[in-house]
């Protein structure tokens, strides 16, 4: 699925095939989670291939690389250049792109002083599919802000969101929702999350959650198309019964939930403001939101 034989990645510098590229049993990403990495999106628009918000993608790989203080040694503008290069070198125009940064050999606790810059792609489709998922409140909650850099993608964070997946999937869910350490809603193991009630919609606030780029572009959204939306923390029980609510993330895109803990949302989908902001967003990142327009 990710690669095949003609398969072309990136490697510090070097243009080989995946099936050739190769990286360090020793390496401390491997061991114990220390890398950094981005999830960003191409899609097939009417100018050819567009990476959807590829500046703001390598400004948080930069943030997240110097808060773990692993080296990155390409800039932003570098990087979004090789991302195009690599989907023009696998023939991908609707596709996701992930690159990685991975540190060298190093058993010990200290920040590493090698490090390995890797950008590989495939064609991936939604995150959660086409339907509206049903979702779990999670046993497990996101790690405390105080406990790592909450707002860095960070490889060791990702065991949080397998866990919280996993265990969702278990229990026969789509996915699951985690809360803070407070009991307040957070987001999904790999999207941000909204609600929608009475005409407003509701989104945790910085502190607890990865600032996704989709997020602050829906927030730009809702600000365009007038649509109220708050930045502040709930509980899991004020999601129960509300009107509607969704999931952003660049692999998810714009997801409906069709329940909260077997409790169904009270509008259907289509009546609610994430069915609008869902087709925004799809006009924004195909360049076609000179179609945004007040709703
Ligand atoms: N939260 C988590 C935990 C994530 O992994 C992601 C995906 N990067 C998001 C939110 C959404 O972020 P973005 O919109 O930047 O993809």
């Amino acid at each position: 699925m990710y690669f095949n034989d003609q398969t072309i990645v990136f490697l510090d510098g070097q243009w080989i095939k995946a099936k050739d590229a190769q990286a360090g049993l020793y390496a401390q990403t491997l061991h114990y989670g220390n890398g950094v990495f981005e999830g960003i999106r191409a899609y097939h628009t009417k100018e050819g291939a567009h990476i959807f918000a590829a500046g703001e993608h390598f400004k948080r790989l930069h943030y997240s690389a110097s808060r773990m203080q692993i080296a990155l040694p390409y800039s932003e503008e570098e990087l979004t250049q090789i991302a195009y290069q690599l989907l023009e070198k696998n023939g991908l125009s609707d596709a996701y792109i992930r690159p990685l940064v991975f540190t060298g050999a190093n058993m010990s606790l200290t920040t590493p002083e090698e490090s390995h810059v890797f950008l590989c792609a495939w064609r991936w489709g939604k995150l959660l599919g086409d339907q509206l998922v049903h979702v779990m409140t999670s046993s497990f909650c996101r790690p405390h802000p105080k406990s790592c850099f909450i707002d860095a993608k960070v490889v060791g964070h990702y065991t949080n969101s397998i866990l919280a997946t996993t265990e969702a999937r278990q229990k026969g869910f789509d996915e699951a929702l985690l809360l803070d350490v407070d009991g307040f809603v957070s987001e999904g193991p790999g999207a941000n999350f909204f609600v929608e009630r009475q005409g407003v919609l509701y989104t945790p606030p910085l502190g607890s959650i990865l600032p996704g780029i989709t997020r602050r572009h829906v927030l730009d959204i809702c600000q365009k198309a007038g649509i109220p939306v708050r930045q502040e923390r709930f509980t899991p029980e004020t999601v129960h019964g509300a009107d509607g609510a969704f999931f952003v993330g660049t692999a998810a895109e714009v997801t409906g939930l069709a329940s909260l803990d077997h409790k169904k949302f009270r509008r259907a989908w289509k009546n609610t403001f994430g069915a609008a902001i869902q087709s925004l967003y799809k006009a924004r990142v195909l360049k076609e939101d000179n179609k945004e327009a007040f709703i």
